[in-house]
């Protein structure tokens, strides 16, 4: 993961040599080459003698010597100023602006370099989240695309309040607040409607917003054609959100088969971050509370209750970490033992491959990335084994490129 370099995409490139998920497909596509244009565009996919014999003469070749190539992973739960309790996170609230802004460019270009091309941000502070999305897309700072719901929103003292989610009371304020994040340029919104794993004084099960504040924030939301999506331990809490008309549900901590067939009926998406549950060296690490470890560990059985659940329900499901994308988990990234996960919990690998792919780009609202055809953004990763028949062949990711540009290729110098 130390490889930084930086092709200068400023003639077209074509990509050869590759076995190709497409983001959808079960099957790989083989003796298939790609055209790059300087704008990071695949403008031509095809048998590989007809691509390059059509292609620009100064196109760059690639040749991937018989990797398999899969769109660039997309991932749907993400803070990169996170700030858990504990001594890892008050050193990253407790710095300046400045800081903070380091500290999230940081983990958006190691994020970048594990493999995510594209992340959605469910909370962050003091809208740098904007300015580092602004950086990202100019060209001055390395990282994935970045799609971020500003700040999440909470009741006084409801969850995520002491890791700046704002907080308000009664419909008005709702409504103040979404449109404030969509003032700062949100495309999506993030709320809290129950208890969770790092507020001391709640519970995972704590109900916290009542009908009228949810209403409020997802009238307002859809008016303005943002999605809405919730954190939520409890099914008894969730139920009222989902007849109100959430569109999606983070961690799901306690849910039961009634709701997620309430959720699969009506169409509602589903981020686990199973990971969260169980990743007890991430948390000593961090340096939390033994409380919260504690309360996050426990929580595990029922959280991969509710994942099955969903599973059977035939829930639509996102990848998602909350965990930084690219933190070491068992000899991998979050991202990748998340997938891992999913699979042990009763998905396909195919399914996973796409709830990570095509799948979380449906979600987004934006299907310019998430597969590979013609017409879509140049986010790819490479790796020798093929992830929709094992996901730990993602363990094994050494070339990432965005947006036609190459940003991590492990095997260079021996090319
Ligand atoms: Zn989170």
């Amino acid at each position: 993961m130390s490889v930084d370099t930086i092709v200068d995409a400023s003639t077209g490139t074509l990509l050869t040599g590759a076995r190709l998920f497409d983001g959808t497909s079960g099957e790989l596509l083989t003796g298939h080459a790609i055209e790059i244009d300087r704008e990071g565009t695949i403008v031509a996919l095809g048998e590989e003698a007809d691509v390059v014999r059509a292609a620009a003469p100064d196109a760059r070749r690639i040749d991937l010597g018989g990797r398999v190539l899969s769109p660039g992973l997309i991932n749907m739960h993400v803070h990169f100023g996170l700030a858990l309790p504990g001594t890892a996170g008050d050193l990253v609230s407790g710095g300046s602006d400045g800081d903070l802004l380091l500290v999230m460019a940081d983990s958006a270009r190691r994020t970048l370099l594990a493999g995510v091309t594209t992340v959605r941000l469910v909370g962050e502070s003091r809208y740098l989240d904007f300015a580092l999305r602004r950086g990202v897309r100019a060209g001055a700072v390395d990282g994935p695309r970045i799609f971020t719901a500003g700040h999440a929103l909470c009741c006084t003292g409801g969850h995520g309040w002491e890791s700046d989610a704002l907080e308000g009371d009664g419909p008005d304020d709702f409504r103040r607040l979404t449109r404030l994040q969509i003032r700062e340029g949100a495309d999506l919104i993030k709320v809290c409607v129950s208890g969770g794993i790092a507020g001391e004084h709640e519970q995972i099960d704590t109900p916290q917003l009542f009908d009228d504040e949810m209403a409020a924030v997802i009238q307002v939301a859809h008016d303005w054609g943002r999605k809405v999506t919730a954190h939520v331990g409890p099914s008894s809490t969730l139920d009222r959100a989902i007849r109100l008309g959430l569109d999606c549900v983070e961690h799901g901590y306690e849910l039961t088969r009634e709701t997620t067939d309430l959720m699969a009926e009506h169409g509602v998406w589903y981020v686990p971050t199973i990971t969260v549950s169980r990743c007890a060296d991430f948390f000593d690490e961090q340096g939390v509370p033994a409380w919260m470890k504690e309360r996050a560990l426990g929580a595990g059985p029922r959280h991969w209750e509710s994942l099955e659940n969903a599973i059977a329900s035939g829930v639509k499901i996102a990848m998602g970490t909350d965990m930084p994308p690219a933190a070491g988990f068992d000899g991998t990234t979050a991202t990748v033992r998340e997938m891992e996960f999913m699979v042990d919990a009763g998905m396909s690998p195919l399914d996973v491959m796409r709830s990570a792919t095509s799948r979380a780009a449906e979600l987004i609202g934006d299907e310019s990335f998430g597969t590979i055809r013609v017409g879509a953004r140049a986010d790819f990763v490479a790796m020798a084994d093929d992830p929709t028949s094992d996901v730990s062949a993602l363990r094994g990711i050494d070339w990432v490129m965005k947006d036609g540009r190459v940003y991590r290729d492990d095997q260079e110098a021996t090319r």
